[in-house]
């Protein structure tokens, strides 16, 4: 999930302000039977269009020949703004500044007020839309609290393109390029609306697409996340949400989950997550882990480092303190954190990859009498390079290999009657549950091996992860 919402957003990130990448760009554009259909050949058809307008020869704006050429063509107030070539020294807005370029003209020849053509070649009167696109924007976002915007734009590879050509022949020197002026456009109608909001080119609370086309507007609420570290004090808690074999997590659950479509009922995931989703009117949660305990393991000492990403939150601004509190009171006996602060995407990575040593409290019985010297060669496991054949309680989802991980330290052994504890630092990705069984000879060495007896585990604590 985490890297699908990571590739959708890369996209968007390039969307805006028009960037070089078009997250829509490669979109066909549908065409129509319509089009398809043969043009009836047909002379009287083509006698008013030949020649066109276009392929007329005139100077470019600002010279007044110009001017009134692209007036001709049915250039509209706004386009007349930005590619005449007049200065809007008073700055009113372009529409007026193009009205007061086309009365000029007008007045110097009459006859181009009556041009035939219905709607403007350089904009496709894009520009008479940007009000009503502000208005859908502000309709679309609704009351979700936002401070940034990130604005992208569709606009047909067609109307491009026909622009460009058109501008280069006709427009002043220097005029701006069809998308640039139009997102400033709406840019510019949306601050007189959101005066506090700012715009930005990456990392937005809000981004926006706008496609010119159908002047359809798409908001999406980027996440919020949150770091932290959480204590798992319980052993029958996932770190995540485990949706329930039998209906597979489906809506309303079944018999055997009690309608809830879980597992479990709890989960670090939602014990953390759910009081900041409902505090930040937020749709859902991700919940990224630096790495995870077996269900039945629990997680002590400064916890486990987290990442929650709290999915299109209505309410961006809280209090982490609350929170906290009540995140600890609610999850009284089964989790508990520190704090919280906010966190980002790139958080979530650097997370997912660290590779920490971690400590941990295991607990076993030895099979008969534990051997006389097994405390010696227990601790003398310390600095081993262990090898482990992938577990066979995870070869259904584990390709099967050899890994070798090292025994940092050990120390604390405990022996009562047939029970020894004792407490292990070894490198990440260890299967310390293995390291003591040896899991059928698996793992070697294993303490099984070394003290020369059968060994089952009863529990197992994480009590440190070794990171930062
Ligand atoms: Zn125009
Ligand atoms: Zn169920």
């Amino acid at each position: 999930m985490v890297e699908e919402d990571q590739d959708e957003w890369m996209s968007y990130a390039t969307a805006g302000y028009g960037g070089a990448v078009d997250p829509w760009d490669d979109l066909v554009p549908v065409e129509s039977d319509e089009e398809e259909d043969e043009i009836v050949e047909d002379e009287d058809m083509y006698d008013d269009e030949v020649p066109s307008l276009r392929d007329l020869d005139a100077p470019p704006c600002p010279a007044p020949k110009g001017i009134r050429h692209v007036i001709r063509l049915g250039c509209c107030n706004y386009c007349l703004s930005r590619i005449g070539g007049r200065l809007n020294t008073d700055g009113v807005s372009p529409f007026d500044h193009g009205a007061r370029i086309r009365a000029e003209a007008v007045s110097q020849d009459p006859s181009i007020a009556e041009t035939e053509e219905t709607y403007c070649p350089f904009c496709e009167d894009l520009f008479e839309d940007v009000d009503n696109i502000v208005i859908r924007i502000l309709r679309e976002i609704g009351d979700v609290e936002f401070s940034t915007i990130q604005m992208g734009y569709h606009i047909s590879k067609e109307l491009i393109e026909e622009e460009d050509a058109l501008r280069k022949k006709f427009g002043a020197r220097g005029a701006q390029p069809l998308k640039s002026s139009f997102a400033a456009a709406v840019e510019a109608a949306l601050k007189e609306k959101l005066e506090d909001i700012e715009l930005v080119k990456e990392l937005p609370d809000v981004m926006i697409l706008v496609d010119s086309l159908t002047l359809r507007v798409k908001a999406e609420i980027r996440p919020v996340f949150y770091y932290g570290r959480y204590r798992k004090l319980a052993k029958d808690v996932p770190q995540t949400r485990w949706p329930c074999r039998s209906c597979k997590g489906r809506e309303g659950g079944c018999e055997s989950c009690g309608g809830t479509g879980l597992q479990y009922p709890n989960s670090v995931q939602d014990l953390v997550g759910e009081p900041i989703r409902k505090a930040l009117l937020a749709d859902d949660t991700s919940f990224h882990g630096m790495g995870r305990e077996d269900i039945d393991v629990r997680c002590l000492g400064r916890g486990r480092p987290f990442v929650v990403e709290v999915k299109k939150p209505k309410i961006r601004t809280i209090n982490l303190e609350d929170i906290v509190e009540q995140i600890n009171k609610q999850g009284i006996e089964k989790i508990e954190i520190d704090s919280l602060r906010l966190s980002n995407r790139s958080e979530v990575a650097r997370i997912k990859e660290t590779k920490a040593e971690k400590s941990y409290r295991i607990r076993f019985e030895v099979d008969g009498e534990v051997p006389e010297d097994s405390e010696t060669q227990i601790l003398d496991l310390a600095g081993v390079m262990l090898e482990q054949r992938t577990p066979k309680r995870v070869a259904h989802r584990r390709s099967d290999l050899v890994r070798k991980r090292q025994i940092i330290s050990v120390e604390n052994v405990l022996i009562e009657d047939n029970e020894i504890q004792f407490d292990v630092r070894c490198q990440s990705g260890t299967y310390v549950k293995e390291m003591v069984h040896s899991d059928e000879g698996r793992t070697t060495p294993s303490v099984a091996e070394v003290i020369g007896a059968q060994c089952s585990v009863l529990w197992l604590d994480v009590i440190e992860i070794h990171a930062e």
